[in-house]
């Protein structure tokens, strides 16, 4: 069994993939903090970082994936430890204390997911306060969400992401959406634009495709087969 370090709350730097790497994120452990997910369903082992899939999944979790690592894990579990068990108004002063100040565009959980209405409610009081500041939230606990419908600050922007428990409520409220499809061309079928790096999610306004990742591999692989050489193509 590996020990994980003890570590304080920290936002971290976005990954390589965003389309700012100036951004920053809140991770949580995947699975463990997210009481809605369902066709993605998986969770690392706190202590050993075995990944435990769920019984209905469908599509691989990225994140609970990077959790086999011993830093990623005290990392995620040290912010969970934080926020666990913490009124609104705690969860606020919490994510306040240790916000960077140079933090302008925040990805509200790159792991994990709102665990609970109060931390939900903790982060809404957070994006309040700094005005300053740009956030996007992927979410599968919509609940939560709808029963804050309409005190979603302006400086938030919420994606609601299909494969979770209550995938109902996310046409019921006319929720902006996110599907996971499986090709570029499964989403011009479904006549959504996929987002390759949070663009969108981060600005737009209207429902977007993602791409499996496993998939865009193998599309990005195919594709440079086929892109012709300079030579062929002169
Ligand atoms: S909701 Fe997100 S973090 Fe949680 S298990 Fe699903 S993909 Fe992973």
């Amino acid at each position: 069994m590996q020990t994980m370090k003890t570590l304080k709350p920290a936002f971290t730097k976005a990954n390589k993939y965003l389309f700012d790497p100036s951004a920053y994120s809140w991770s949580l452990p995947s699975g463990t903090s997210c009481p809605f997910a369902l066709k993605c369903l998986a969770a690392a082992n706190r202590s050993t970082g075995k990944i435990i899939s769920g019984p209905r999944q469908e599509f691989k979790c990225y994140s609970a994936q990077y959790e086999r690592y011993p830093s990623v894990r005290a990392r995620v579990w040290a912010n969970l430890d934080a926020v666990r068990g913490l009124n609104p108004n705690e969860v606020c002063d919490l994510l306040d204390s240790v916000k960077p100040t140079k933090a302008k565009l925040i990805r509200v959980h790159s792991g994990g997911d709102f665990f609970s209405q109060d931390y939900f409610d903790g982060w809404l009081k957070f994006v309040s306060k700094n005005e300053d500041c740009w956030f996007w939230a992927f979410t599968k606990s919509i609940p939560y969400w709808v029963n804050r419908i309409d005190s979603i600050p302006d400086n938030l922007n919420m994606i609601a992401s299909y494969g979770g428990k209550r995938d109902d409520l996310i046409e019921a409220h006319n929720l902006r959406s996110a599907l996971v499809t499986y090709s570029t061309g499964e989403a011009e079928e479904a006549g959504l634009p996929v987002d390759t790096d949070d663009r969108i999610a981060a600005y737009g306004k209207t429902n977007f495709a993602l791409i499996e990742k496993k998939a865009a591999r193998r599309e990005a692989a195919t594709k440079a087969k086929k892109e012709p050489t300079h030579e062929e193509a002169t």
